[in-house]
């Protein structure tokens, strides 16, 4: 098979290769390099600044696994808030759930642009529902200036450098907070269980400041570096890790690849090793 290598280049000291066989998109846009490859293991994989974002292969894993656990932390989420996403897949995920309203804040429209053309397979016709409100802007400003009230708000960002740095900010917690309604929960996408736990560390400590629970899941997305991806939820009442027997009504008829009732405990459950490199004080 004719193909080239690609190297991830996100922001950790380990990494992987990928063969790929075509360049279907490149783009400089205001905020990032924006690149689409097919390749013959994970489908499509969109790249920002040289990082895997996502893949047709397993994105169902990382967003079934922001989605789901906060969606149904929250008794009855109605209005939910995206901040970043902007491949669609998230959205595709939370459309799932009987919501009102899905705002979904992404700053840069070269990415959902790219990803309606190219991943259809991972937004599905998320972006026409007519739930979903899409605005492009900054999340930070966003978040910010909003007078809208929210139940769940989901952060699908890319790590943190660029304009994605504030996105993992006590500060901006503390705003996601106060945009929250009272069994309000946030879920963030906070790096590598593997290789970046003091991310996770500071995921955590940063959330703790503005919510009196807050939890950590781990689950596999495979094109990721190191595999194990982690989840941090902060809530403002329901602990998230003990929803019980109950998530499978809330589930029912969502076509899930990963996330299952009986998943849901067990992602909560961190090993040993990762619990104590991850817990703050
Ligand atoms: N699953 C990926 C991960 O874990 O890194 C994230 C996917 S999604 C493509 C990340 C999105 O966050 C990008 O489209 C990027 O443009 C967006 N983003 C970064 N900083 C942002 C900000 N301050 N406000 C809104 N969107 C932002």
């Amino acid at each position: 098979m004719r193909g080239a290598w690609i190297v991830d280049q996100g922001v950790i000291d380990v990494t992987s290769a990928f063969l790929v066989t075509r360049r279907l998109h490149d783009e400089q846009t205001p905020f990032q390099h924006l690149e689409v490859y097919d390749s013959p293991r994970f489908g499509r994989m969109l790249l920002l600044d040289g990082a895997v974002q996502t893949t047709e292969g397993d994105e169902f894993a990382y967003h079934e696994m922001l989605a789901h656990p906060a969606l149904c932390a929250h008794p009855h989420p109605r209005r939910v808030l995206i901040i970043g996403g902007g491949d669609g897949g998230l959205l595709e995920e939370v459309l799932k759930h009987p919501v009102e309203r899905v705002t979904m804040v992404e700053i840069d429209e070269a990415v959902v642009r790219a990803s309606r053309r190219y991943l259809s397979t991972i937004c599905g016709g998320a972006f026409d529902d007519p739930r979903t409100q899409l605005v492009i802007g900054d999340g930070l400003a966003y978040v910010n200036d909003t007078p809208d009230r929210f139940d769940v708000a989901l952060i699908d960002s890319t790590d943190p450098q660029g304009a994605a740095t504030g996105l993992f900010s006590a500060e901006f917690y503390a705003q996601v907070g106060a945009r929250l309604t009272a069994d309000g929960v946030v879920a963030v996408q906070s790096g590598s269980a593997v290789y970046q736990q003091e991310l996770i560390r500071s995921v955590r400590r940063n959330l703790r400041a503005s919510f009196p629970v807050v939890r950590t899941a781990v689950a596999a997305v495979m094109a990721y570096p190191g595999v194990l991806w982690s989840f941090t939820i902060g809530a403002k009442s329901r602990d998230p890790r003990d929803l019980g027997p109950e998530i499978a009504g809330r589930l029912e008829g969502f076509r899930l690849r990963l996330y299952t009732p009986a998943g849901h405990r067990a992602a909560f459950d961190l090993p040993p090793y990762l619990l104590e490199q991850v817990e703050t004080e």
